[in-house]
C-alpha cells in the first residue's frame, strides 16, 4: 500500500498553503535580542574559562550558529583546549565548579554521557546553554549547515517548518529513538539537493575546495564561497508549501528505507550495502539511515529502533495525508501529540 501512493499528484491548490507556512515560519524565527543575549552570555562564559585556561576559547555551534535556530533555543557552545591529550571529565568537573561559583543556575556535569557535556542556565539572560570539549567537527559541521542555508532561502523555511513539525509531533527526541535536529536538517538538505531541477548543489562535490581542515584524522573539505551559489537554484520556481508537501511524500511513500541511505556529500546514490548497514550491528539497527557529511560512519539514524521507525513512518505518513487532503492544513499539521 505504501508503495502504490508514490505517483500521487500533488493537489492542485497547494500553492495557498505557502502564506500559512511562510507565517508560521516567520513566528519562528529569533528575534534580534535574543542573539545579543547569547553573544553577552557567551562574553561572560569566555572570561571565566580564558582566566582559568587561557589558551582556551569558546566556539558557539549547533542551531544557535546554523541558521536553523528557532526562537528560545538553548546555546551549544564548545570549549576548544589546544591540548589533544586532557581528561575531559575531569576539565569539565573543575568548570562546573567555577560556573557554579559564578552564580550560574542548574549547573550539572555530565560526565558519562556518549558527548560528555555541562548544561547550565544564565540568571542574567535567562538562556539554557550545554557546553562540551573539543568537538570541532560539530564546529565544522555546525559551518556547512549555515553555508547550506546562504544558497536559497527555501532550506531555512522548509527546515524550520520540519523541525516545527518534529518537535509538536514528539519525534525530536534521540533519546526515544526519533531523530536529531541536525538529522532533520540533513534530510531537508538532501531532499532539495534532488529536486528537478536541484535547489541546492553538492557543496562536497564541487570541483574547487576553498574550505579545508583535518578534524580528528576526518578531512572536512568543500566549497564555502557561498555567496557565488545565489542563484543556483533559480531555475526551480517550486513555492515552499509543495517542497513541504513533497518533503512528507518523499518519507511517507518514495524513500527506500531497506537499500538507501541519505547523504548530503554526494549526489550518487548510497546504499546501504555498501556501508555495511544491513544489519543489526550492536545497538545500531540502521532503520533509516542518515549519513554525517564528514563523519560518514556516523549514521544519525543509528538511534531509531523498530517501534520509533513504526512511529517515524506513522507521523511522515499523516502529516503527508494532512497536507494531500485537509482544505486547512496548517492547524491539524502541527497538533501537538
Ligand atoms: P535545536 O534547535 O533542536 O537545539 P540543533 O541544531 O542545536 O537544534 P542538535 O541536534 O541539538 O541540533 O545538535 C547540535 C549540534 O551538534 C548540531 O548542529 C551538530 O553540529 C551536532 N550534532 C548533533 N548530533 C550529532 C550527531 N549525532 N553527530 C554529529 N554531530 C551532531
Ligand atoms: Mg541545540
Amino acid at each position: 500500500e505504501r508503495v502504490s501512493r508514490k505517483h500521487i499528484k500533488c493537489r492542485a491548490d497547494i500553492d495557498m498553503l505557502t502564506v500559512p507556512l511562510l507565517r508560521i515560519y516567520e513566528s519562528l524565527i529569533p528575534p534580534k535580542e535574543e542573539k545579543e543575549k547569547q553573544m553577552q552570555l557567551l562574553t561572560s562564559l569566555e572570561k571565566l574559562v580564558v582566566n582559568e585556561w587561557p589558551h582556551a576559547h569558546l566556539c558557539l555551534f549547533g542551531s544557535c550558529a546554523n541558521s536553523f535556530g528557532v526562537s528560545n533555543s538553548d546555546v551549544d557552545v564548545c570549549l576548544v583546549l589546544r591540548d589533544a591529550d586532557i581528561d575531559k571529565s575531569e576539565i569539565l568537573l573543575k568548570l562546573a565548579e567555577i560556573l557554579q561559583s559564578a552564580n550560574f543556575q542548574n549547573v550539572q556535569a555530565l560526565t558519562r554521557a556518549r558527548v560528555p557535556i555541562i548544561k547550565l542556565k544564565d540568571p542574567v539572560t535567562g538562556v539554557s546553554c550545554d557546553i562540551c570539549i573539543n568537538n570541532v567537527l560539530a564546529v565544522v559541521n555546525t559551518k556547512l549547515l549555515r553555508d547550506y542555508a546562504q544558497i536559497d532561502v527555501r532550506l531555512p523555511q522548509l527546515a524550520f517548518i520540519v523541525k516545527h513539525w518534529a518537535k509538536s509531533r514528539g519525534v525530536n527526541e534521540t533519546y526515544q529513538g526519533t531523530l536529531s535536529s541536525y538529522a532533520y536538517v540533513l534530510m531537508c538538505i538532501h531532499f532539495l539537493q534532488h529536486r528537478d531541477p536541484p535547489i541546492l548543489p553538492c557543496l562536497q562535490e564541487a570541483k574547487i575546495v576553498t574550505y579545508q581542515q583535518i578534524v580528528d584524522n576526518i578531512e572536512c573539505a568543500y566549497f564555502d564561497q557561498v555567496e557565488k551559489l545565489k542563484t543556483f537554484g533559480s531555475d526551480n520556481k517550486e513555492s515552499v508549501a509543495r517542497l513541504v508537501w513533497g518533503f512528507f511524500h518523499y518519507w511517507a511513500y518514495c524513500h527506500d528505507y531497506a537499500n538507501t541511505v541519505v547523504s548530503v556529500r554526494t549526489k550518487n546514490t548510497v546504499s546501504k550495502r555498501s556501508k555495511d548497514w544491513t544489519r543489526r550491528i550492536g545497538k545500531d539497527r540502521h532503520l533509516i539511515c542518515i549519513e554525517d557529511p564528514f563523519e560518514t560512519s556516523h549514521d544519525l539514524g543509528r538511534v531509531v529502533d523498530k517501534y520509533s521507525i513504526k512511529v517515524l513512518r506513522e507521523e511522515f505518513e499523516r502529516a503527508a495525508t494532512i497536507l494531500q487532503a485537509y482544505p486547512n492544513p496548517c492547524e491539524k499539521l502541527f497538533e501537538p501529540f
